[in-house]
């Protein structure tokens, strides 16, 4: 499959008029397709719900048009509470899926009357100590450790993974919880990242009915949901195909059928908590070649770098890149193409076949919408980027400014030296 930008060179040659490169672009239209396509994928559960995962796209804007498509917020941190709190989200619209969990977090999620899930069993006593309580609506988080396979394929190593609680834990954690008051409960489980690929999610439900079956039957506790949480991945390279959400959907309502309903179990609700499957696609990291090197490689260097997508320096993901206006030239040139930082690795493709680039060529790195922005760092002291929605009228708006100097030294506030720096940002930064 060829990758196609969302917005035309037209379009970006406008925008980039009134908002210099680098910027993150997002695509309202494209999110809210996604978002309803999602919406009626689940709609033969009557509790579904999409609890958006805050960390992926951590900005009110684009998390709006989600709630109009009834999603809430997953938050695993004070600032992300306090985001989903400012925007009305509010009680059990908020899903608390932390881990290591700091006692004021814990404070803050149960002030706004949010779902807790624990990560751990350990957790129950740290809670009651932290909230003088246990909420009467609870989550539990499970991983079953081994490893994830489809068909023979490893997906993932749950076995190696920090989060959630072991078989045996669960059961014990359900008998505690309901002894300390719970009345309603639910299980929670993320045992693969980015899977692309229609089957992880009926998988991943058949594993998580299968222990709710037995949890309900040994413990008698009620399970008023069952959290799939993320992983759902998208298609960063060309040649992968994107996932059917309709299908998706289909595969989990089959399990569900097979094993809750006979259970007595058809009132329990599906929750998800999606990010990158809800953003990915529909951002786009927006730059301009500022230099090309000619050394033991042929280099091309951008005016963005790791601090505003990390992925690639951290991972070695893949994104696709597009030289705008030069999409049906042929890809004869092979290139790394580098960030500033001084660092080797941040470089967002390497030995990467382009169309021939020159400078001042506006480059396009997509599936920036998820983990991209909100990745980033200020290695080198280097600032993050605007964000800017694309609208369906359109129009461009500003999200989120630049970050400043003065953005950056904002923490040295409490110092003469740190004073004058924040000054002097304000002169001479334009
Ligand atoms: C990161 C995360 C998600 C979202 O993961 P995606 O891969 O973006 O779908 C959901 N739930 C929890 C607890 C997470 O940590």
């Amino acid at each position: 499959m060829e990758k196609k930008t969302f917005v035309t060179k037209e379009k970006l040659d406008e925008i980039i008029q009134t908002f210099p490169t680098p910027f993150h672009l997002y695509d309202e239209k494209g999110i809210r397709e996604n978002a309803k396509a999602l919406k009626e994928a689940f709609s033969w559960n009557k509790g579904f719900k999409e609890y958006f995962a805050v960390k992926a796209t951590p900005n009110p804007f684009l998390i709006q048009i989600l709630r109009e498509y009834g999603c809430g917020c997953d938050c695993s941190s004070f600032t992300e509470l306090m985001l989903s709190d400012a925007m009305g989200v509010k009680g059990e619209d908020i899903m608390f899926s932390s881990n290591a969990t700091p006692a004021k977090e814990y404070e803050l999620a149960d002030k706004l009357g949010a779902i807790i899930n624990l990560d751990d069993i350990t957790h129950i006593d740290f809670l009651e100590k932290t909230i003088g309580r246990i909420p009467e609506t609870i989550s539990c988080r499970y991983n079953p450790g081994g490893l994830f396979k489809i068909s023979n394929d490893i997906m993932d190593n749950p076995g190696d993974a920090k989060y959630g609680m072991t078989t045996e834990q669960i059961f014990e954690a359900f008998q505690i919880l309901k002894e300390k008051g719970a009345k309603e409960f639910g299980i929670h489980a993320f045992l693969a990242s980015n899977t692309v690929t229609n089957e992880y999610y009926p998988m991943l439900a058949k594993v998580l009915f299968e222990v709710a079956v037995k949890l309900q039957n040994e413990t008698g506790a009620h399970i008023k949901f069952i959290n799939l949480s993320g992983g759902i991945g998208i298609p960063y390279r060309p040649e992968q195909k994107a996932n059917d959400i309709k299908i998706i959907g289909e595969g989990v309502r089959k399990v569900y059928e097979e094993v809750l309903v006979p259970a007595g179990m058809g009132d329990v609700a599906i929750y998800t908590e999606l990010g990158r499957f809800m953003m990915g696609p529909y951002g786009c990291l927006v730059t301009t070649a500022i230099h090309e090197k000619h050394t033991h490689k042929e280099y091309i260097g951008l005016d963005a770098c790791a601090v505003n997508l990390m992925r690639p320096a951290m991972y070695g993901a893949y994104h696709h890149i597009t030289v705008m206006g030069k999409e049906n030239e042929p890809c004869d040139h092979k290139y790394d193409i580098t960030g500033s930082l001084c660092e080797n690795n941040d470089k967002f493709a390497i030995d990467r076949m382009l169309p021939k680039i020159d400078i001042g060529d506006t480059i396009v790195i997509h599936d920036t919408g998820a983990h991209g922005f909100s990745m980033g760092y200020n290695y080198n002291g280097k600032l993050k980027s605007a964000e800017i929605l694309l609208k369906e009228d359109g129009t461009a708006q500003l999200i989120r400014r630049a970050e400043t100097p003065a953005d950056y030294f904002a923490t040295f506030d409490c110092f003469d030296i740190g004073r004058q720096l924040i000054e002097e940002s304000h002169k001479i930064w334009k």
